[in-house]
């Protein structure tokens, strides 16, 4: 018999911690694990591919991450960034360490060498062994884009990159929407597909779900090969007592009109059993504007906001095909915005003991301690993830 096959969608830290407690049961039951994750806070800054949530992955998995910081090498200098500095190099605000350097070093060349990413990704997993598959949800660019108000007086609006929002606005600037630039276009990296068809389960990290798990989905035929995935989808909440664990969560979800809870999360990812009339009735900004992409699919810098070239009132851009889907939600591609949800994910939501009782129509959700305070706590986690799918270990 195959053994069993587990494929966790996961961002950064939220995701790394939680890919520590699925590996270390994997390991005790001889369990295979594929991580699908995030790429859409990727950045090219001073020439080099960065890849903030494949390395917070890797490196967390491969004992390497700064634990305290909770991002990054472990033993950082910053050489290479106060010389960057001393030069005036745009953007100060980007951590870059030197140990870091290198990883986004060896990447750009070999992705300029015409290697894809998922290639990349696993050269880079050489060294680190992970322990678990590491595949980026896509080898096109998808990049994270904040709608924010454009400075200055009726200026209307403009897209700056996701990790200018996030890091040197601390994610404070009121964000209108997310666009996923590039996800129409994308396509599944090498092995997602294949690893969604042979799922046993597919977790759904306690990643941010707005700027984590949609811009994972919002890949075209990524969602579908999850909706249409023969293995139960469970979800684990990020957000404990009304609030995130650890980071700004309650901004991404305030953005898109989603309460920050346990059950609002729940109903933003939706029943993959399709009952769309369930947990929409709380979703207050209603607007279906489908604004398109920002269309710079140069989306190199990074650093530099993007004009969306749509100064139209507020919920009437430009619509835009949703790449002829069979159904609404993330998977549009344009981003997770006003009355958007994910709709059609979850048939398993687990939430911690605290926010309990949740009730999602069309989801069984459970409840459990969710703090990932250590491996075993998040092995208990993962446990109950899975009894929650249907597969008791
Ligand atoms: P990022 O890409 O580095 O921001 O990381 P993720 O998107 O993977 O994860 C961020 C989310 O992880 C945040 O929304 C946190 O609330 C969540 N998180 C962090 N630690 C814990 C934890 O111990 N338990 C739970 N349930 N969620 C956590
Ligand atoms: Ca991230």
């Amino acid at each position: 018999m195959a053994p069993m096959h587990i494929v966790v969608l996961a961002g950064g830290i939220g995701g790394a911690r939680f890919l520590l407690g699925v590996r270390a049961l994997a390991r005790s039951t001889g369990a295979e694990v594929t991580a699908v994750v995030n790429v859409g806070d990727d950045v090219v800054l001073h020439g080099l591919r960065i890849c903030p949530d494949l390395d917070s992955v890797m490196y967390t998995l491969g004992g390497g991450a700064d634990e305290e910081r909770g991002w990054g090498r472990a033993d950082e200098r910053w050489t290479v960034k106060e010389e960057l500095a001393a030069y005036g190099a745009e953007p100060t605000w980007f951590g870059l360490g030197d140990r870091d350097v290198a990883t986004h070093l060896v990447r750009t060349t070999m992705l300029d060498a015409g290697h894809p990413l998922s290639a990349v990704t696993e050269a880079l997993c050489a060294r680190w062994q992970p322990g678990v598959r590491l595949l980026p949800a896509t080898d096109d660019r998808v990049e994270t884009h904040v709608v924010v108000d454009a400075p200055g007086e009726g200026r209307g609006e403009q897209a700056i990159h996701f990790q200018e929002w996030w890091i040197r606005h601390r994610a404070a600037l009121p964000a209108r929407r997310f666009v996923f630039a590039g996800a129409e276009q994308a396509k599944p990296a090498a092995g997602v597909l294949d690893a969604l068809a042979r799922a046993d389960a597919v977790l759904v990290a306690p990643s941010n779900p707005v700027v984590s798990i949609a811009p994972i989905l919002a890949v075209s035929g990524l969602r579908d090969a999850v909706a249409a995935s023969t293995a139960p989808v469970v979800g684990v909440s990020p957000i404990i007592g009304g609030a995130p664990v650890r980071g700004m969560a309650d901004r991404c979800l305030a953005a898109v009109g989603v309460e920050c809870s346990a059950a609002g999360v729940g109903r933003f990812y939706g029943a993959r059993t399709g009952d769309r009339t369930a947990g929409n009735g709380d979703r207050t900004a209603g607007n279906g504007d489908r604004t398109a992409s920002t269309g710079d699919r140069t989306a190199s810098t990074g650093d530099r906001t993007a004009s969306t070239g749509d100064r139209t009132a507020s919920g009437a851009g430009a619509h835009t095909s949703t790449g002829g889907h069979s159904n609404t939600g993330v998977h549009s591609n344009t981003g997770a915005h006003g009355s958007d949800d994910l709709g059609g994910l979850l048939d398993g939501w687990l939430v911690d003991t605290a926010d309990a009782p949740v009730s999602i129509p069309g989801v069984e959700v459970h409840d459990a301690p969710l703090w990932m305070t250590d491996e075993t706590a998040t092995v208990a986690i993962v446990r109950a993830a899975l009894d929650l799918a249907g597969l008791r270990r």
